[in-house]
């Protein structure tokens, strides 16, 4: 590729466009830097996975107009320690806790408006923040306030080559309407650029073919290509390549983008099957809260990875169903035989579970309650109750990959270090592309867009201060 040294020239150069790439433009816009924004995406697609997402956790002292009762640094830390059992970098950690609490006020001022907790099954109200009108409202925001700012910023522009010095960013090939590229340089690169979800070729090379059965939950625009030419140019990686947020998904979902709308959340209330038609865990381990982060990878574990959650109409109304109906029958034979398994198999495999089940237990789906199985391998611990009253229903599911955790290793000024431990001159990094630093490996509700906030924020000043000096 020609490089055309003669392009244009800006202090930062923000590589992205979701909220990560925003609250670095707008950061280094105040702090009076020039500020081009190249988002890969065209305009109607613009903002990434950020456009799907509905609240952001941050700690806070004490309760706001949208937010109940206290959330402490501490309590914050407690989570993420165990979510990702300890597999996060603590300084970063820290880091991100402590500035999540001003950063409930900064985002309000760059124009996103707040509202209470949604209700459903996810109880956030006193930990995640909601955005009024969810993730896209709340970039719309961003984007209008860049713009006032003075902030460029180009779609259908992909960033597909770097000019990297020792360490030191020169330029960016972007690709642009119509394959024409053309070169941008700027005094400092900050790279906001998502995960590499959406590049089923990369998940093959970790996962093997059962990648080609994942559904990817989020935007298209994030193949990891400003990612992976990072790393080719020496920046040390962070992160295990197979660990990622994946959650279970209606089958039925689109390839890409299918956003939270095809989200299940009733494992819970009944049985859930593989092809086979066995069981293959627990789905009554924990408050699902808790667990559902975990049923992505399970199912992607199962032959030809799908699974199906099996209920009967004591449960119907007590979830929040998916977009798409739920596949029904008056007998489980017939619902076996809707899903494609084998009816005398699935007839067995609920009989066993029916079965076991402990009888006396009163059912509540608040608490951890006494309704579980007895000498069944797994087991279901708790909300365990017959499914046998017609009609039954099942709903098919898919891993759904919300976003990958692989990124590149950052300091606590969101400045990039080198493989050999050195940090880079002027390149930082925000949001998914960096997340692996503080995600190890599980999730916590709305640490996305606590990662992409508080270190694009963090990112666009230093960005500003290094291209200034
Ligand atoms: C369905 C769904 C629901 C979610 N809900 C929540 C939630 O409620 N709360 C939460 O905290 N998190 C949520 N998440 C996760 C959250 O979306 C991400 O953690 C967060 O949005 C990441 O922000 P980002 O700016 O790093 O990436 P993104 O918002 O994905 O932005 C990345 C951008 O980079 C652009 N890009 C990619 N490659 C290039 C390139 N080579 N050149 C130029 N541009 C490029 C893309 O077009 C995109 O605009 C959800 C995710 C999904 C999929």
């Amino acid at each position: 590729m020609e490089m055309n040294r003669a392009g244009q020239r800006h202090d930062v150069l923000v590589v992205g466009g979701g909220n990560a790439a925003l609250c670095a433009a707008i950061a280094a816009r105040r702090e009076g830097a020039s500020v081009k924004v190249l988002e890969a995406a065209p305009r109607f697609y613009r903002g990434g996975n950020t456009r799907h997402t509905r609240n952001m956790r941050c700690a806070h002292d004490t309760a706001t107009d949208t937010l109940t009762g206290p959330y402490t640094e501490d309590e914050f830390w407690d989570d993420l320690k165990r979510v990702t059992q300890g597999h996060t970098d603590e300084e970063l950690a820290r880091y991100m806790i402590a500035k999540s609490k001003p950063m409930l006020g900064w985002i309000a001022e760059q124009g996103v408006r707040f509202q209470p907790s949604l209700g459903g099954t996810l109880s956030l109200g006193r930990t995640n923040s909601f955005f009024l009108g969810g993730g896209r409202a709340m970039l719309n925001a961003l984007y209008q306030t860049a713009e006032r700012l003075g902030v460029e910023i180009e779609y259908d522009a992909e960033v597909v080559g770097l000019d990297i010095e020792d360490g030191h960013f020169l330029s960016a090939q972007v690709r642009r309407e119509g394959g024409r590229t053309e070169a941008v340089r700027a005094g400092a690169l900050v790279a906001a650029a998502g995960g590499f979800e959406a590049n089923i070729e990369w998940l093959k090379e970790y996962w093997g073919p059962p990648a080609e059965n994942f559904l990817i939950r989020g935007t298209p625009y994030n193949r990891g290509t400003l990612l992976r030419m990072l790393l080719d140019n020496g920046v040390q990686e962070v992160g295990d390549p197979t660990q990622c947020h994946a959650v279970a998904i209606d089958a039925r979902a689109p390839r890409f983008d299918g956003g939270i709308i095809t989200r299940l959340d009733c494992v819970v209330f009944g049985m859930v099957v593989n092809k086979l038609a066995e069981r293959f865990y627990d789905e009554g381990e924990d408050f699902w809260p808790k667990r559902y982060a975990i049923w992505g990878r399970l199912v992607a574990h199962q032959p030809d990875q799908i699974a199906y959650i099996v209920f009967d109409s004591k449960s119907l109304t007590s979830f929040m169903p998916s977009l798409y109906p739920p596949i029904r029958s008056d007998t489980p034979e017939g619902l076996a035989e809707a899903l494609g398994l084998d009816p005398q198999r699935f007839r067995a495999t609920l009989d066993g579970f029916n079965g076991a089940i402990v009888p006396g237990g009163s059912f509540d789906h608040t608490v951890l309650d006494d309704c579980r199985t007895e000498g069944l391998t797994p087991p279901k611990s708790h909300w365990a109750r017959p499914i046998d009253t017609a009609p039954y229903y099942a709903y098919p599911v898919r891993p759904g990959i919300t976003f990958t955790y692989l990124g590149v290793k950052v300091t606590k000024e969101a400045r990039m270090l080198m493989a050999d431990g050195r940090p880079a001159a002027n390149m930082f990094a925000a949001g998914e592309i960096m997340s692996g630093n503080v995600l190890g490996r599980g999730y916590a509700a709305g640490i996305g867009m606590t990662i992409g906030s508080v270190f694009g924020k963090t990112a666009g000043e230093g960005a500003a201060r290094r291209a200034r000096n």
